[in-house]
């Protein structure tokens, strides 16, 4: 079974230029970690954006800010350390110090990516939820620049969290209950299941359907190993209707998160437009990661990173899609893939610069990437080999054929058949387990 359902997007996406300036630099730096009693409360500040424009220009706009209930994240890695992205967000103090950030994609850049957005301009909602600061903050967005791989800045504003007009209104009164329970939330990667397309009757369905993508999670390295290191929690979110929309089969169901397939008019893209609406849904819940659960039989999902997984239920692909989309939106792991009803002509990425995802590589500054774990005698790039997961630098990757270079023959970032995920992407994938919980 092929992914078929990215490669029509990101291979515009790439397309895409930006000319901001104010840049920071995306080698790697000292972090300095803040303090978080210092600058900010138990509680979580949700940022609504617009994301608006085309194929040439985007602008952010602030649309409104809300208090949440307590903030579930770490209290201690509050700085990204990996700067994985299209986009990133840096939260600094009235004396300029970066005192939270994390990077991350968005269902818009991909919009911007598709030739309806050479044409028109088009808004697409995004949300974020910080720690509720203490004081006045400063918020700034930066996009990534294809041809440097460097960010830009691309929104600057002003943040005062006394601000009356915040809203600590209830979003809905949905049940949220924890499928597993390690322990307190700043020590744990919190995994919020979110209920798409489920009825009033159909919650335990939905139950059973976390259930069964947890105990896949689990049954897989390296997420055995780290069964500890997860809250695995629900929101019962009820749909008037069961399902999701399918548009080119002019299926249309009333649904809580409004997903729908044919996304960009891909039949298989699965997704659910407006990430705020996800974002009001899980208002009430602890999470540092979001998957929405679409009940259907359909093939397909999405996953993109710090903003959401997303996949069909009901097929025999489900498990496998699910951890795979989780891989891109959680660990920010890149596709493997490339075969020929992918792959593009056309540069896929940059092959001047090194992608950010860290399961592929252009060679540029493979240093930043696997190379310590090759044993010294492998050659680079390394011939076609019969077993699936001897590692080292195989060219095909990432949809391109020629330039792009994935770690093993064959990985879960690639197939749905594969063995499981190669060590590049395990080493990855618990690298971001311990940022969550440590
Ligand atoms: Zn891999």
């Amino acid at each position: 079974m092929k992914h078929t359902f990215f490669v029509v997007i990101i291979a515009l996406l790439t397309a895409c230029t930006a000319t901001q300036e104010s840049s920071f630099s995306t080698e790697p730096q000292s972090v300095v970690q803040s303090d978080y009693d210092t600058f900010f409360t138990p509680h979580r500040l949700r940022i609504d954006l617009v994301f608006a424009g085309n194929s040439k220009y985007q602008k952010v706009f602030l649309a409104s800010l809300a208090k949440e209930d307590n903030w579930s994240g770490s209290r201690t890695n509050m700085v990204d350390t990996f700067e994985y992205g299209e986009y990133y967000m840096k939260v600094k103090s009235k004396e300029g110090q970066t005192i939270y950030s994390r990077g991350f994609n968005t269902l818009f850049q991909e919009w911007r990516c598709t030739p309806e957005a050479n044409i028109n301009e088009q808004s697409y909602c995004s949300s974020y939820v910080i720690p509720y600061p203490k004081d006045t903050i400063q918020l700034c967005i930066y996009e990534r620049v294809k041809q440097t791989g460097k960010y830009n800045e691309l929104y600057n504003a002003t943040i005062n969290p006394n601000d009356k007009l915040i809203s600590s209104e209830k979003c809905n009164n949905f049940n949220v209950e924890a499928l597993m329970h390690n322990g307190d939330c700043k020590d744990k990667v919190d995994l919020l299941f979110i209920a798409e397309g489920y009825t009033k009757e159909q919650m335990d369905k939905f139950r059973a359907d976390a259930q069964r993508m947890t105990d896949y999670m689990f049954s897989m390295h390296p997420y055995s190993k780290h069964k500890e290191d997860f809250n695995i929690w629900i929101v019962e979110s009820l749909s008037a209707e069961e399902g999701t929309d399918i548009p080119h089969m002019d299926v249309w169901k009333n649904t809580v998160a409004d997903s729908h397939f044919y996304t960009f008019y891909s039949d298989r893209y699965l997704t659910a437009p407006n990430h705020t609406t996800i974002c009001k849904i899980a208002s009430n819940a602890p999470y540092d990661a979001l998957y929405v659960l679409v009940n259907d039989a359909t093939y397909g999902g999405g996953g993109i990173y710090n903003f959401y997984g997303l996949s069909s239920s009901d097929n025999k692909w489900a498990e496998p899609v699910f951890i795979h989309e989780f891989g891109h939106s959680f660990a920010g792991l890149g596709d493997e893939y490339f075969d020929s009803s992918t792959s593009y002509d056309e540069t896929f990425y940059n092959l001047n610069i090194e992608p950010w995802e860290p399961n592929i590589t252009t060679l540029v500054n493979f240093e930043s990437k696997w190379k310590d774990m090759l044993n010294p005698e492998v050659q680079i790039p390394t011939p076609d080999s019969d077993e699936p997961q001897l590692l080292g630098v195989y060219e095909g990757g990432g949809y391109m054929a020629k330039g792009v270079y994935r770690p093993v023959m064959d990985c879960r970032m690639k197939t749905n058949t594969a063995p499981g995920f190669c060590p590049v992407c395990s080493r990855a994938i618990e690298r971001m387990i311990e940022f969550y919980t440590k």
